[in-house]
């Protein structure tokens, strides 16, 4: 049954103030799920004004950490409580599947909130000192102001928490914009970040094309921040559009992430690990491992190996819990797939499985399903090796040397993660140190946790996810100087007027 879903603006359900809305499709069956708002200029402006009063007024920033604190922890626990519910309305708006959504997503996105709920009692500054023996320096983390938040449509709900939740934990208001593919979770989540106990205004949700509603709010002149996860190409718009008021700028953009095999690792770890990290999400994953980099001694064995590990792949209904690969989110994104397929066929690259749509029975004959599609004797300088494609397509190289395969590795644009696979962990060290990657796991690709890191090199932009960095992100950091002396005319005056 279509539902009719609203904006949340200022604590209320608002349609678009023109009555626009959208047909957000459940891409498992192509049946329409939801119609979604269109906002208006004003709907933008409406919401902005909403957190920058939430902002002005104190009413957020003033809540004690420890304030905060409680809430986030309030809000775990409701997410915990509804995570069956709302990890079903992922699948159904995304097409993950709902042991990737309920099990990995939402467990994962919960543990997120409780670290952001800790560490904002902790913030941290250079220690308070007389630096010139004459006035006491110390340091405030003070929040910056109303954040825009751009997300991506491949991790709904998860990309919402890794954006606001640090951004609220710090004290910010916020306006946040999913993708138009997957917006149902990000709106039922600010509605439970209210119920925990966040203000009104704090967090709004708008909807609608990012050309448009995303423009306005990433170029208004009351948004002091933008976080977004997304395309390269469009973070770079991003940039322009926020440059015009010198926004602070937080960006995590494409990968293509190498998975580098040597011929002393444990295959059959290495193998299994190939194969999900590679079609984890459909492929729709800037980490996914989208290289694989075989030494030339197991080349043939890992091959053999890997395609009858993928063939046990099963797809289909997502809802099943045991069903391994549901759709692609969009007609468009099935498309841009079966492009970059033909890509590679042009260039001469060998198709050794997939490359095409799977029979399935109704109704999921309507969704946009994709062989898990893997492919040998490729090139370095072919598209489908350069550019990312983000969908369930990995291609197969063979390498010799170290060295080679570093260069090999590094030589993309991107730079978010990789992997080495080998039992030696001198040359696991140096290949790790060498990789212009922000992650390197070594036997193992993909495991995230709330403590470190995630974010890029390169053009997959800068800033972080998770972790204490991306807290601090969401911070200014004020110098407050109190002089000691108490003199009037203190002893550098001179250098500005009258005499030593
Ligand atoms: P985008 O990067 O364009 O979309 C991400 C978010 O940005 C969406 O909320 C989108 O809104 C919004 N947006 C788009 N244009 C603007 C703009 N000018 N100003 C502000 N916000 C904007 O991804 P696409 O959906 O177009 O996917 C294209 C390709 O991007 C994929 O094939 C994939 O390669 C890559 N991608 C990478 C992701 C990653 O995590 N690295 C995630 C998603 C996509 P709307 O949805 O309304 O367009």
């Amino acid at each position: 049954m279509t539902k009719n879903v609203k904006m949340w603006i200022n604590s209320k359900e608002v349609d678009s103030s023109d009555g626009k809305t959208y047909e957000d499709i459940n891409p498992a069956t192509g049946e329409v799920l939801a119609k979604v708002p269109i906002a208006t200029v004003n709907d933008v402006n409406m919401a902005v004004k909403a957190a920058r009063d939430a902002f002005d007024k104190g009413i957020w920033p003033k809540f004690p950490p420890a304030e905060r604190s409680k809430i986030l922890w309030r809000l775990a626990e409701l997410i915990a409580a509804e995570a069956d519910r709302l990890a079903t309305l992922e699948t159904a708006d995304q097409g993950k599947t709902i042991k990737l959504s309920r099990d990995s997503d939402f467990e994962f996105g919960i543990d997120n909130i409780r670290f952001f709920a800790s560490i904002c009692r902790n913030l941290e500054g250079k220690s308070a000192c007389e630096y010139n023996g004459l006035g006491t320096s110390i340091i405030r983390r003070e929040p910056i102001g109303v954040v825009a938040s751009i997300t991506p449509w491949n991790y709904p709900w998860m990309m919402a928490v890794w954006k606001i939740i640090p951004a609220i934990a710090a004290g910010n208001t916020v306006v946040a914009k999913p993708a138009s593919y997957t917006p149902l979770s990000t709106i039922e989540f600010a509605k439970l970040i209210e119920r925990a106990g966040v203000p009104a205004g704090v967090v709004n949700v708008i909807t609608g094309p990012g050309k448009s509603v995303g423009k306005a709010l990433t170029t208004h002149k009351d948004v002091d921040m933008v976080v977004f996860t997304g395309d390269t190409i469009t973070g770079r718009r991003i940039m322009e559009q926020s440059s015009k008021s010198v926004k602070r700028v937080q960006l995590e953009l494409g990968g293509k992430a190498p998975f580098i095999v040597f011929d002393d690792a444990d295959l059959e770890a290495a193998v299994k690990g190939a194969t999900a990290a590679a079609f984890v999400n459909g492929g729709q994953d800037c980490t996914a491992a989208t290289r694989l980099y075989l030494h030339e001694n197991i080349y043939d064995k890992f091959i053999s190996q890997f395609l009858n590990e993928v063939e046990s792949i099963r797809i289909g209904d997502p809802t099943s819990r045991s069903t391994d690969l549901g759709p692609l989110v969009s007609k468009s994104q099935l498309e841009n797939v079966e492009k970059y397929v033909q890509y590679g066929l042009d260039e001469g690259a060998k198709l050794l499985a997939g490359g095409r749509r799977p029979k399935l029975d109704k109704p999921f004959n309507n969704g946009y399903f994709y062989m898990p599609t893997i492919f040998g004797e490729v090139k370095e300088d072919m598209k489908i090796v350069k550019e990312e494609i983000f969908g369930p397509v990995v291609t197969i190289h063979s390498f010799s040397e170290i060295e080679e395969v570093i260069e090999k590795s590094n030589d993309v644009i991107y730079g978010l993660g990789s992997s080495v696979w080998t039992k030696d962990i001198n040359k696991a060290f140096k290949v790790a140190n060498a990789l212009r990657f922000g992650e390197v796991w070594i036997n193992d690709h993909l495991p995230l946790v709330s403590e470190m890191p995630h974010g890029g090199f390169k053009q997959t932009g800068f800033g972080k996810d998770l972790s204490a960095y991306s807290f601090d992100e969401y911070t200014e950091i004020k110098h407050i100087y109190v002089d000691l002396t108490g003199e009037r005319r203190k002893g550098w005056h001179y250098t500005i007027y009258g005499d030593n």
